[in-house]
């Protein structure tokens, strides 16, 4: 069996489309949704997410407002901003690009959020709400692999998922959403006793762990469905994900590519939790929607 080879840019496109959608009812009813993007150094990678992020924004016709800071900014200057973003009435979500530079504690950053502008959903209420099972703001990435499940009419009930990888950004918090949707999950991480064991029983396998291809594409069961998150560069400068794709998509029943895959549909869901932020934030202002509900 060849699986479906899933493609996040097609997906990640309509998801675009949908929210430039949104944007334009919104507009319509007076208020123009807006992300505020705080990019702090000059690390090359993080511009070019701010770029692509500004950009994507731009077409689905949210505002954006780019702030940045020099490296050497202080985490007192880098608050400062927060703050002031957090008693803009204009801004509806504020995203801090990660990493910061290595003297600044990123995680304080996150905590002075306001979490009803948290379209990141990294800060603790969030994440908190996200165990409750009622999230206000998923991260952007784990949202991302819900949407691709749900089109590829993943049955998540009952489902034996295996995570891999742990981390606040990415492994946790798809676990817990694999959880909310009645999946079986079990997280594995570094010491994880028998990997292949795990990946062996699982119905749906997400890899987040940032190792090219330690996934085997024998691991995989047949008809599994598999969601690569992970993003690598080998020596050769060939991007790769985490799982040996050309052997796994001989038995899984779908599988994302490394590029196109997970990867473009986390700034579409970034964009939708800005338009989820300005409709939460200013539903006072909102009347009905044209035509009436
Ligand atoms: P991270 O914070 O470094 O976490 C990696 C996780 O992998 C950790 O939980 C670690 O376990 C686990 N791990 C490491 N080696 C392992 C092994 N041999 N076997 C099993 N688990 C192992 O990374 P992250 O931020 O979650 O990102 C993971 C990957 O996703 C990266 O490649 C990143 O570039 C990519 N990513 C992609 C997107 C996107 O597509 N838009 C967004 C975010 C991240 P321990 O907890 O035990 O250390």
């Amino acid at each position: 069996m060849i699986g479906q080879i899933i493609d996040g840019k097609a997906v990640a496109a309509r998801l675009r489309a949908e929210v430039a959608g949104s944007a334009r009812e919104l507009r319509g009813r007076g208020i123009a949704p807006t992300l505020a993007v705080v990019l702090v150094g000059d690390d090359p990678a993080s511009a070019v997410y701010v770029r692509n992020k500004t950009k994507a924004a731009r077409e689905a016709e949210v505002d954006v407002r780019d702030h940045a800071l020099p490296a050497s900014a202080t985490q007192a200057e880098l608050a400062a901003l927060v703050d002031a973003l957090n008693r803009d009435p204009v801004v509806d979500g504020i995203l801090v690009q990660l990493p910061l530079p290595a003297h600044l504690d990123a995680d304080a950053v996150i905590r002075a959020i306001d979490p009803a502008k948290d379209v990141d959903g990294l800060h603790p209420l969030n994440l908190g709400l996200l165990a409750q099972g009622r999230p206000a703001f998923a991260p952007c990435t784990p949202k991302g692999c819900m949407r691709l499940l749900g089109e590829v009419g993943a049955e998540l009930a009952g489902a034996r998922a295996v995570v891999i990888g742990r981390s606040v950004l990415v492994g946790k918090p798809i676990a817990l959403l694999l959880a909310n949707a009645n999946a079986t999950v079990t997280m594995c991480h570094s010491k994880t006793r028998d990997l292949a064991g795990e990946v062996r029983r699982a119905d749906i396998v997400v890899a987040a762990v940032g190792r090219p291809e330690l996934v085997a594409g024998d691991w995989i069961r047949e008809g599994a469905i598999v969601l690569d998150v992970g993003i690598n560069r080998t020596a050769e400068g060939k991007l790769v994900g985490d799982v040996e794709f050309a052997a796994a998509v001989q038995r899984a029943r779908a599988i994302t590519p490394v590029p196109g895959g997970v990867g473009p549909m986390t700034i579409a869901c970034l964009l939708e939790n800005t338009i989820e932020a300005a409709r939460g934030r200013r539903h006072h202002a909102l009347g009905p929607p044209p035509g009436g509900r």
